[in-house]
């Protein structure tokens, strides 16, 4: 059985979601369990009509009705049954006017609070659900939506980029999907979120939705998860700056997950996490050339000739520099920078230290407040905190490494040679990436410069 999970990009109009519905189709013979997040731009949408509803209770019907049409329009176009027609305008109607009701709770309560805040978010992925069903049904695949805060894919209580309880959730979604799959029907679930133990819901946080497929993939103990994106996979970089990059065909669970953790934005960083035990193949597809390049993930890796896959950057990211004589030494300050700056909700994204200065790498949008949270630390062991905001990370990921010899040396002397400097390097901590900074305005030459290095001999051959 395959769990085919649809994004967003997959889901703009009506002939995207008919070109779903032919994919699901083909992969009946199987078995295809479907996953869906909001249709494309919804998100968002419902983000910001949450926030002006905070603001003033006017900005409601414009959100809604922006919504609506949104929906609407999807629907008239891709539901071609008359009866069918009607039963999916009717559930869309009462999931909106629920929307509706959240949106004047907002506005007049005067609050929004995070439980609250994803409940709204969630509602994108729901009015998908229930569209797509209904296409499937008028192409004459009987089918059911799912709501995963009602099946019960069970997590922890952060509502915003919760973790699943893997063990509950299996058992619970075995539960209600597995009579669907033996009656024949095709079960559509909602992406993005499941429930806490309270049964409120939770969201995976933004472009979760690979993570939940995942989560759902193996709780059934699916053959095969389908990724389907508006791209080719993975490729050997990003290709708005590598013009000829390359779609790679094989990667492991651990380079996918690093090429996510450093900025590839293909697949969400969390996507192998419930996987990790299992032999599930994920499989990205771009459902614009269904048989075109894929790249294929496989739960153990295989080195190349080469050894480097991919290169990942990041140009969203900062530097935070903690200096102080003897920070290295002293025991318990990185846990106290850690402990300081997670109680205002910051993750570190990665440490480099020496014996005269902690190096934090964080989310550009998250080093002020940082900076901020840590001030009252400054005067003892920790002299000043620096900001640097101009740089840019770049990763190099591949099996093999670590243990090849001579590697980072042919990395670097072709940094080098594009005249590019490099700031700080960390190598170690993975067994199939390393990472290096540059200035943010060096980041493209010194990716081209990788690039050409690694991969421009092969494309011309
Ligand atoms: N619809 C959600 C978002 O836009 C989840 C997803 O697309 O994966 O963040
Ligand atoms: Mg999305």
């Amino acid at each position: 059985m395959r769990v085919a999970k649809f994004g967003g990009g997959c889901l703009r109009d009506a002939s995207d979601f008919l070109r779903v519905a032919e994919i699901i189709k083909q992969d009946q013979a199987e078995g295809v369990v479907v996953v869906v997040s909001a249709v494309f731009g919804v998100t968002d949408m419902l983000y910001n009509g949450a926030r002006y509803a905070l603001n003033s209770e006017a900005s409601i019907p414009q959100t809604m009705r922006n919504i609506r049409t949104r929906h609407l329009d999807i629907i008239e176009a891709g539901v071609h049954n008359p009866v069918i027609m009607v039963q999916v305008k009717r559930l869309i109607e009462e999931r909106l006017q629920k929307l509706e009701r959240l949106l004047y709770g907002v506005a007049y309560i005067g609050e929004l609070t995070e439980s609250v805040r994803v409940l709204v978010l969630s509602q994108g992925e729901r009015l998908a659900a229930v569209i797509l069903a209904h296409v499937l049904q008028a192409s004459g695949i009987d089918s059911e939506v799912l709501e995963t805060d009602c099946i019960g894919l069970l997590t922890d209580n952060v509502f915003d980029g919760a973790s699943a309880n893997l063990s509950r959730a299996r058992y619970n979604i075995q539960r209600q999907v597995t009579p669907l799959i033996t009656s024949n029907a095709t079960p559509v679930i909602t992406g993005f979120f499941g429930c806490n133990e309270a049964g409120q819901t939770t969201t995976f946080g933004r472009n979760g939705s690979d993570y939940s497929a995942a989560v759902i993939a193996c709780a059934l103990d699916a053959r095969v998860l389908d990724i389907w994106k508006d791209v080719n996979g993975f490729m050997t970089a990003d290709p708005k700056i590598i013009e000829h990059a390359i779609p790679i065909e094989l990667l492991s669970y651990s380079e996918a997950a690093e090429l996510s953790y450093f900025g590839a934005k293909i697949l969400h960083p969390r996507t192998v996490e419930p996987l990790r035990d299992s032999n599930i193949e994920i499989n990205i597809r771009n459902i614009r050339s269904p048989d075109g390049p894929r790249t294929v993930i496989w739960p153990r890796g295989q080195a190349e000739r080469d050894v480097i896959k991919s290169i990942a950057c990041n140009s969203g990211i900062s530097v935070l520099k903690i200096h102080g004589a003897g920070v290295g030494f002293k025991p318990g300050i990185i846990g106290e920078i850690g402990k300081t700056l997670s109680l205002v909700n910051i993750n570190i994204f990665s440490v480099i230290t020496s014996q005269t200065c902690i190096n934090l790498l964080l989310d550009s949008r998250d080093s002020l407040m940082s900076r901020d949270a840590l001030l009252p630390l400054v005067g003892g062991v920790i002299g000043e905190i620096d900001v640097r905001d101009d740089l840019a990370l770049i990763a190099v990921v591949g099996e093999g490494l670590l243990t090849t010899r001579g590697l980072a040396a042919r990395v670097f002397s072709a940094v080098a040679e594009s005249g590019v400097n490099v700031e700080m390097f960390s190598a170690g901590a993975s067994d199939v990436a390393y990472y290096f900074i540059v200035k943010r305005e060096d980041m493209e030459p010194a990716i081209q410069a990788v690039h050409r290095s690694f991969f421009e001999s092969k494309a011309t051959t």
